[in-house]
């Protein structure tokens, strides 16, 4: 890839690697929370953690931040290892920071001997209450004061079963006037009778998010812990921890989360298009999710590229979906093979080609290639589908294609010239017949003759029927999140135009799943996983120039 200057990480980590820090060793993880698929964001926070530690000849480890147990399944784990897989990324090792569930409530119960913790029995709304305000400092309660012995048993007891949900909670003992809210002695550990994905019904007691994942960096000996900017007011407890139980220095650095136009990325509102049958499930193609752009035919180069092209940033912005596009495009145009097929027909006869006659023309699979990538065969008959927009009955000047009187070369074949048309009762054409020049034949032409426009067709008797689905935006507004109301509200009645009935050239009976296909002149197309060998269905990835308007 091009040069390009250090982003305010790796200037970080060269600063640690020039000064002999950690001993020159660079240790990344991702930590995603198994409560949903991973999305486009994920991937920026995946090639930024991976993508570093390749830099520097280091290592990440990927770190499932499975402290939740009501929200987190055993499905989301495998979707998102495939998806890290695919995006191109190999992790160290894979590690559950419910793995660490002794450990940490160890570090509980270390807090609690050196006077750092206590248990309290106050509910959420009073905890609520006496933590004060931005401007006023909290109050402390009776609980704050309890022995070191009373809470070890008290914990003792929590982690035993005896108490139900929310009765009591553990927390830290910091500062109830910090200025940063969250050092008012915040909860770390909560009482959940929930079965976890993983520990099963092992533990009624879990710890708090600032209570694992500091200790969990920690622990692997994580050098560098990023994360996306809400987390800075988290980062004076990263450190508090770290430095009270004296663990292993693992830092944290914030960067800015990406955002894109025309989507949501947030796991829990994915999840409730997902519920609310809005999509078709995670990997619905208009979705944001990594499974999604997948099955929508994005590639792994092109989200890489996409997510070097944003950059890192420190500060929130708003990235165009058309740089999303513009990255896929790029990709398809020089991986994609070339097809045709025919969206929307319109019957063609060439009167002067025999009736029952076939020929065998070839294309080449890739022409931005040297020597084609091989390439396919394509029969031609005096029976074509056509694209209906290729005709006009009464053509404009610089129409360059069908009308009376108008002639084209068909792609890979001949140059015809329209003779006339057939109308049905209602005035709709319904076939167009012409006549070929035979001297004109594509590679062979001796005919001497210059047509200005190209178009793509597929025999008749050869055709097979494909269903193709085109998407446009899931979202009518750049900012779903940002609107008045429920962000669902927003949702384009338009994102999918399902065509029932196009023709695609025989040869695509073949198509491979996960290969990009280019339909000439109509876009970039992918083969569905609902592709059957009786009804193909292809999905639109993106059209060929961005002609997207607001
Ligand atoms: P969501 O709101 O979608 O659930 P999350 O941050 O809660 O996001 P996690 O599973 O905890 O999801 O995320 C794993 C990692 O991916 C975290 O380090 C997180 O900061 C990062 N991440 C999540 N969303 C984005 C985003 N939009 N841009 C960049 N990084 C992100
Ligand atoms: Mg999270
Ligand atoms: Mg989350």
């Amino acid at each position: 890839s091009e040069e390009r200057s250090l982003n305010f990480i790796e200037e970080i980590v060269e600063e640690d690697l020039a000064s002999g820090k950690h001993g020159g060793r660079v240790l990344t993880r991702f930590p995603p929370e198994p409560n949903g698929y991973l999305h486009i964001g994920h991937a920026k926070a995946i090639c930024l953690n991976f993508g570093l530690a390749k830099n520097y000849s280091g290592k990440t480890n990927l770190r499932f931040d499975d402290t939740n147990p009501t929200k987190e399944e055993t499905e989301y784990v495998d979707s998102i290892k495939e998806d890290v897989k695919w995006l191109g990324f190999d992790w160290a090792n894979e590690l559950y920071a419910s793995d660490y569930f002794d450990k940490l409530y160890e570090f509980a119960v270390a807090l609690i001997q050196k006077g750092l913790a206590y248990v309290d029995d106050s509910s959420s709304e009073e905890i609520a209450a006496q933590k004060g305000t931005p401007t006023t400092a909290g109050t402390p309660n009776q609980y704050r004061e309890r022995t070191v012995e009373e809470n070890l048993q008290l914990f003792a007891d929590m982690k035993a079963g005896k108490y139900a949900d929310g009765e009591r909670v553990l927390r830290a003992k910091i500062d109830l006037a910090s200025p940063n809210m969250l050092l008012r002695d915040p909860l770390i550990y909560r009482i959940k009778h929930a079965t976890h994905h993983r520990t099963g019904d092992a533990w009624c007691i879990y710890p708090m998010y600032d209570f694992a994942h500091g200790q969990s960096d920690a622990i692997e000996e994580i050098t560098h812990s990023i994360c996306t900017l809400e987390f800075v007011p988290h980062r004076d407890l990263y450190n508090l921890f770290i430095e009270k139980l004296e663990l292993f220095p693992s830092k944290q650095y914030e960067f800015a989360r990406l955002n894109i136009t025309y989507t949501v990325m947030s796991k829990r509102k994915l999840l409730q298009l997902v519920e609310d049958k809005y999509v078709d499930g995670w990997d619905d193609p208009r979705m944001s999710t990594i499974s999604g752009l997948r099955r929508r035919g994005y590639t792994p180069a092109s989200i890489r590229e996409f997510c070097e092209r944003i950059g890192v940033a420190k500060r929130e912005n708003m990235i165009d979906f058309s740089l999303l596009e513009f990255c896929i495009r790029e990709d398809l145009n020089k991986t994609a093979w070339r097809r045709m097929a025919v969206l929307d027909p319109i019957k063609m006869i060439i009167t002067n080609y025999p009736e029952g006659q076939i020929e065998t023309l070839h294309g080449d699979n890739n022409p931005e290639v040297e020597g084609g990538e091989g390439g396919r065969d394509i029969p031609f008959s005096n029976e074509l589908w056509i694209e209906r927009e290729d005709f006009m009955e009464e053509p404009p000047k610089k129409f360059f294609r069908l009308g009376v009187g108008l002639s084209v070369r068909l792609k890979h074949a001949y140059i015809v010239k329209c003779e006339d048309f057939k109308k049905d009762a209602d005035g709709n054409v319904t076939e167009i017949y012409c006549t070929y020049i035979p001297e004109s034949k594509s590679g062979n032409d001796t005919s001497g003759i210059n047509v200005k426009g190209t178009i793509h067709w597929v025999s008749v008797p050869h055709a097979k029927t494909a269903e193709v689905r085109l998407y446009d935006r899931l979202f009518k507004v750049e900012d779903p999140s940002n609107e008045e109301g429920d962000f669902k509200d927003y949702i384009n009645p338009d994102s999918l135009q399902i065509l029932p009935a196009a023709y695609v050239e025989p040869d695509l009976a073949n198509a491979e799943t996960g290969r990009g296909y280019q339909f000439i002149r109509k876009g970039y197309f992918t083969l569905d996983k609902l592709s059957t060998d009786e009804k193909l269905v292809f999905n639109r990835t993106v059209t060929l120039k961005d002609g997207w308007k607001a």
